[in-house]
């Protein structure tokens, strides 16, 4: 056990001992090991704002667990991979998700055939016509990994290309601080002038009228000048319904290829595969185990896989049905919990460094205002209660509970950090039915 890929899994099996598996998921999922050096285990996160978050509340278990792993003084370092530009694109973490996001590695079956299909055709230009080529289909289905391996290929026979990868996300907060700077026209430069544009979880841009004029203009420049461009998006284009028209139309000339959740005989393929990458044999009865059971997506598979090595290496004992069963147990969450208005102020407040006291009390500083609101627009979600119901319980009368509720609403779709938060807590509540 040395590659960073498996301190970091054996990690999270030790974070296990302190945190909850949904805490764990929530924070962890999108977090890739990089590189391990010396006394260093080196973490990339996908935003500024979450390598914050998780460096604040879990560096110290982090360390702890990793001190414990290696009997020994070790630390942690976070990057934020949107800190790494396109010109970046030389740095280890690009060229590690390079290496592991290729077609090679990509197992088809029925459920992704055609979007494979599609993206093997755009990497190998046999045709202009799948342009722009849109994937779509839930998490976790390989949109991410089908646009990398474009991007490999493309590099590979055009090793002169200027190929921009962007996150949706990193895309809309970039030309936002470019029209509130004034320099629209660098930014279109910068863009007008890739040969392959491959854009991440597109979908983020819908209902973001301010920017959508300068985001069509760009993908126009590049569409008339025949470069390739690929999106991937959570939803197709036709569900997009925030979308300025003539930006959806633009989206659905090309291809519009989807992803489904894989089927059992593909499942099983993959967790085959992971497994030998990870150099874990497994017997075909684990196998099938955890393909007949984890019928989510092919990230949990994987994590399935993962956490089967993490605990192998561990206890030293070989993966059986019944192990893997535990395992995977764990890492499903149950529904069927329906929390009270008590849980969810209790999480609130505990996520804003506050307690449920504060919230229901009359204290007016701006952070407990905000966490009192958040807190109310939750209850609504979540439980549907009615203005004057919230209102008995926060000692609040029902107009300012309305105005709670209108003005968290009207600001998740403008605050990346209000909507991550709200996302957070959400989970850690459905987490207290486990
Ligand atoms: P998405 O972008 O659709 O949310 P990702 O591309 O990030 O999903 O995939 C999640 C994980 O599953 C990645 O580690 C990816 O390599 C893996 N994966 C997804 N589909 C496949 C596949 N068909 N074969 C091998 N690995 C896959
Ligand atoms: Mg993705």
């Amino acid at each position: 056990m040395n590659s960073a890929e498996d301190v970091w899994a054996v990690v999270l099996e030790l974070l296990k001992k302190d945190l909850t598996t949904v805490t764990i998921n929530t924070f962890f999922d999108e977090v890739k090991a990089v590189s391990i050096t010396g006394t260093q285990l080196t973490l990339m996160v996908p935003t500024e704002f979450k390598k914050n978050l998780i460096e604040s509340r879990f560096k110290g278990y982090i360390v702890k667990a990793l001190s414990e792993l290696f009997s020994g003084e070790f630390d942690v370092q976070f990057i934020a991979a949107e800190n790494f530009t396109p010109e970046a694109e030389t740095s280890s973490v690009e060229q590690d998700l390079d290496e592991l996001y290729t077609f090679k590695n990509f197992i088809v079956g029925s459920s992704n055939r055609f979007a494979h299909a599609a993206a093997v055709a755009v990497a190998e230009e046999q045709t202009r016509n799948y342009n722009p080529l849109f994937i779509y289909g839930d998490s976790g289905l390989g949109k991410t990994h089908l646009l990398y391996a474009i991007r490999h290929e493309v590099k590979r026979r055009h090793p002169d290309y200027k190929i921009i990868l962007v996150r949706g996300n990193d895309f809309l907060s970039e030309l936002i601080t470019a029209i509130n700077t004034g320099r629209n026209l660098e930014f279109h430069e910068k863009y007008r002038s890739a040969d392959l544009f491959l854009v991440d979880d597109i979908q983020v841009i819908a209902g973001k009228h301010s920017t959508e004029e300068e985001v069509f203009n760009t993908f126009n420049t590049l569409y008339e000048a025949q470069k390739q461009i690929v999106f991937t998006s959570d939803r197709p284009p036709a569900e997009m319904k925030t979308l300025a028209v003539r930006l959806r139309t633009r989206f659905e000339m090309g291809l519009i290829a989807d992803i489904q959740p894989p089927d059992f005989e593909t499942r099983s393929a993959i967790v085959q595969n992971k497994s030998l990458q990870l150099g874990l044999p497994l017997s075909d009865a684990v196998v099938y185990y955890i393909a007949e059971h984890m019928t989510a997506n092919v990230r949990q598979l994987e994590g399935a896989v993962k956490k089967l090595k993490a605990h192998r290496d561990m206890e030293k004992t070989e993966i059986t049905p019944a192990i893997a069963a535990r395992v995977i147990k764990d890492m499903t969450i149950s529904t069927e919990y329906e929390p009270t208005p008590d849980d969810i102020i209790e999480e609130t407040a505990k996520c804003y460094g506050f307690t449920s006291e504060e919230l229901k009390g009359k204290k007016r500083d701006t952070g407990v205002v905000l966490a009192r609101q958040v807190a109310m627009y939750l209850v609504r979600q979540i439980l549907n209660l009615s203005a004057p119901e919230i209102g008995s319980i926060f000692n609040k009368d029902h107009t300012t509970v309305l105005h709670s509720i209108n003005k968290i609403a009207s600001e998740i779709p403008k605050s990346q950090e209000l909507s991550i938060t709200i996302k957070d807590i959400t989970t850690n509540i459905n987490s207290r039915g486990n």
